[in-house]
């Protein structure tokens, strides 16, 4: 019988020899069967904690229970993880199979164990056909499949991934991130993933820890962290392109654009009152563009911010259209067919249902 595969931090602190706090005060759950993503910028302390589910660096203080176990002083190998690198980590001298079995010799599993286990895990990555090369042999995305192999020949009770696609090309990335969140639905093992990107974040996570100087954001599904981010550095952080920030002045009946001009003036009627002085968030989709000579002749003042057109991205599904306003900048995403060029002047409209206020 498999048993529950739980990974509960309670309380975690690390403090580095010299003083350097590398995370304060995390507590948080992973489910079992549950695909995890740790994202924060670098520096935020995602190695650190992750390195210490491992067992690969020492807890100053807190709690981390493993299958219901208190692990703090288990040592690594006997935590039933396994681990994969963003640098592979693969023996240069042994061919993939041999790589793929390492472990497994050094457990003393026996010999047609292994073999059952090495041709399943090929198999499953599809590099069955590169069992007898060696490392150097292969691309980056081969490779990055044998490292995967490793993990999953062990059976582990819990995958830890260290930025694993990083060293990709941007297309194999895209490829292994999809193989990745296949081999999770399939294995049905839980998995800690560590990442400073976003799209993997959302992409790939059940759930979402968003991290920053150590200290835990928000913690939450991709679309709670999208629809819904707790502050402005999430706000950020989450979303491509980045959301909007706009600083605004509210005087009780109508929200200024400081520094967009009268024109940068618009009313709505608000849900939530904002401060006096917020920060208006609007994601680029909730921009909605329309161009100025278009409304030129209805003679009513448009609420809306007033703005010139810089940049113009096709996309080809999408148009993201850069735009300047007063002192501020701006990217609305808009329809491909929708003409614009560089230079129009245009006119954005927030959507009054999905604005996001902050704290200057
Ligand atoms: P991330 O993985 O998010 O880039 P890290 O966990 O690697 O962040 O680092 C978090 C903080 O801890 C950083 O300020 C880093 O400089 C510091 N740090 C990491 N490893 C050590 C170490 N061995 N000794 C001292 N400080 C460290």
């Amino acid at each position: 019988m498999r048993s529950v595969a739980e990974v509960v931090l309670k309380h975690i602190h690390k403090v580095y020899d010299g003083g350097v706090v590398a995370v304060q005060d995390l507590s948080f759950e992973v489910q079992d069967k549950e695909f995890l993503v740790l994202v924060g910028p670098s520096g935020c302390g995602k190695s650190t904690l992750l390195r210490m589910i491992a067992g690969l660096e020492e807890i100053t203080s807190g709690d981390l229970f493993i299958d219901g176990k208190r692990c703090n002083d288990v040592a690594p190998k006997d935590r039933d993880i396994a681990m994969v690198f963003q640098n592979y980590a693969l023996y240069p001298h042994m061919t993939v199979e041999e790589n793929l079995a390492f472990g497994l010799k050094l457990r003393k599993l026996p010999k047609d164990e292994i073999r059952r286990r090495v041709g399943e895990a090929a198999e499953m990555l599809g590099i069955t056909a590169y069992l007898s090369r060696k490392p150097k042999a292969l691309s980056g995305g081969q490779r990055q499949r044998v490292a995967l192999g490793r993990a999953i020949v062990r059976k582990p009770k819990v995958f830890l991934f260290d930025e694993p696609l990083s060293n990709l090309d941007a297309k194999m990335r895209v490829q292994m991130r999809v193989e990745i969140s296949r081999l999770s639905g399939q294995l049905q093992t839980t998995m800690i993933y560590v990442t400073h990107d976003q799209t993997e974040a959302m992409t790939m996570g059940h759930r979402i820890v968003c991290m920053k100087d150590g200290v835990i954001q928000q913690y939450g599904t991709p679309m709670e962290l999208y629809k819904h981010p707790t502050n402005k550095f999430v706000a950020g952080f989450i979303g491509m392109p980045p959301m909007n920030f706009l600083p605004c002045e509210w005087n009780g009946e109508s929200l200024a654009i400081t520094g967009a001009g009268a024109t940068g003036v618009y009313a709505t009627d608000f849900k939530t009152h904002p401060a006096a002085k917020p920060i208006l968030g609007v994601r680029p989709e909730h921009l909605r563009l329309e161009r100025m000579a278009n409304d030129g002749g209805k003679g009513e003042a448009r609420a809306g911010i007033a703005a010139e057109v810089e940049v113009v991205e096709p996309l080809g599904a999408e148009t993201l259209v850069y735009c300047r306003a007063g002192q501020h900048r701006a990217v609305a995403r808009i329809h491909p067919d929708m003409l614009v060029g560089r230079g129009d002047r245009v006119t954005l409209i927030p959507d009054a249902a999905h604005l996001h206020f902050f704290d200057a």
